[in-house]
């Protein structure tokens, strides 16, 4: 596989374009010793009436994070939204993952440090698929971690900030190490909080229920999944305190994220979730009937600019001739 950094391509850093190879920092980036920065993960769709960015509210969220962790931010979100939107066509790209960041420049080190320059980057490429090309119809095997995650009074909890991955990856790899797809990550007080970088939802009895946002990240498909959820289904949602054991024995359960978009999670430390509907057993995919299979649909069709009533969260990329 190609790494990352040996591409062709442009990324946009603080206002000016620099090409791929050659978009480097120096090793004193305060960010890369301390974790102090954040960052957001986008994508692009193409759609019949050409290439969108889905829900730019993304930028509000990076805006957010660097309020929260008290970084100012040199540029405004219009500014980050037209470099996303430029970043697409400059590098003729549609269907794509972008990587707005924000991180500290090395003017200094040490945790005083004053005078610190704040850097912002976008960056375009074509992601493959989430985990795996199966993933999505026939959904992940996970365990729960013995990572806690977020504490309110530890991190914040809002804030999609870089440092919070180290959390994720202890999680994540102990997982992947054991030989699981994904990990669910339990809050300081045993209940369910997220995977290591998707939100979780449960459908028990026609109702999907997901966790509260006190220690999980505040997912905007989260948010999509929702909305379509209550608006085109006519499903309720309840935003609630859930307990692993609620997992295992929910009739459907799935995990969202821009990256991940909507996978079924097939089983929890062993235990097949679901014996009537989604992807309950070993090998065989996902029922287009079941919600996990509709909500699929629906986000397909809402990221492709297919639902009228959900195409404010389209926002055109123009690509110059
Ligand atoms: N939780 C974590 C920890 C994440 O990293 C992500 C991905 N951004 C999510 C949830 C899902 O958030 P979103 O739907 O906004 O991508």
């Amino acid at each position: 596989m190609t790494p990352l950094y040996d591409r062709d391509g442009w990324i946009w850093q603080d206002g000016e374009w620099r090409e791929w190879r050659e978009a480097k920092v120096h090793l004193f980036t305060h960010t890369l010793h301390y974790g102090m920065g954040c960052f957001e993960g986008v994508r692009a769709y193409a759609g019949a009436t050409g290439t969108h960015l889905f829900r730019v509210e993304h930028t509000r969220r990076l805006a957010e994070s660097a309020h929260a962790l008290d970084v100012p931010l040199p540029f405004s979100e219009a500014e980050i939204i037209t470099a996303q939107r430029e970043c697409l066509s400059k590098n003729g790209l549609s269907n794509a993952y972008l990587k707005p960041t924000v991180f500290l420049g090395a003017e200094g080190l040490g945790l005083r440090a004053q005078g610190l320059t704040t850097h912002v980057m976008v960056a375009a490429w074509d992601l493959g698929p989430y985990i795996s090309p199966q993933a999505a119809t026939h959904g992940l095997r996970a365990l729960t971690s013995s990572w806690a995650r977020h504490h309110v009074n530890i991190s914040l909890c809002r804030a999609k900030t870089s440092g919070h991955y180290v959390n994720s990856m202890l999680a994540l790899n102990t997982a992947v190490k054991a030989g699981f797809d994904e990990t669910i990550m339990l809050d300081p007080e045993g209940y369910v909080a997220e995977a290591s970088a998707a939100n979780v939802f449960l459908l028990r009895d026609g109702v999907l229920h997901t966790p509260e946002v006190t220690s999980c990240l505040q997912g905007i498909t989260r948010d999509s999944v929702i909305q379509l959820a209550q608006q085109v289904l006519g499903i309720e949602v309840r935003e609630r305190r859930i307990t692993r054991d609620e997992l295992y024995t929910a009739d459907e359960a799935f995990l969202t994220g821009t990256a991940a978009e909507i996978l079924p999670l097939r089983e929890l430390d062993g235990r097949y979730i679901g014996g009537r509907a989604g992807a309950s057993k070993r090998g065989e995919s996902i029922s287009s009937d079941s919600v996990t299979g509709r909500l699929q649909h629906l986000y397909r069709q809402a990221v492709q600019g297919e639902l009228e009533a959900f195409k404010h969260w389209l926002t055109p990329v123009q690509y110059k001739e």
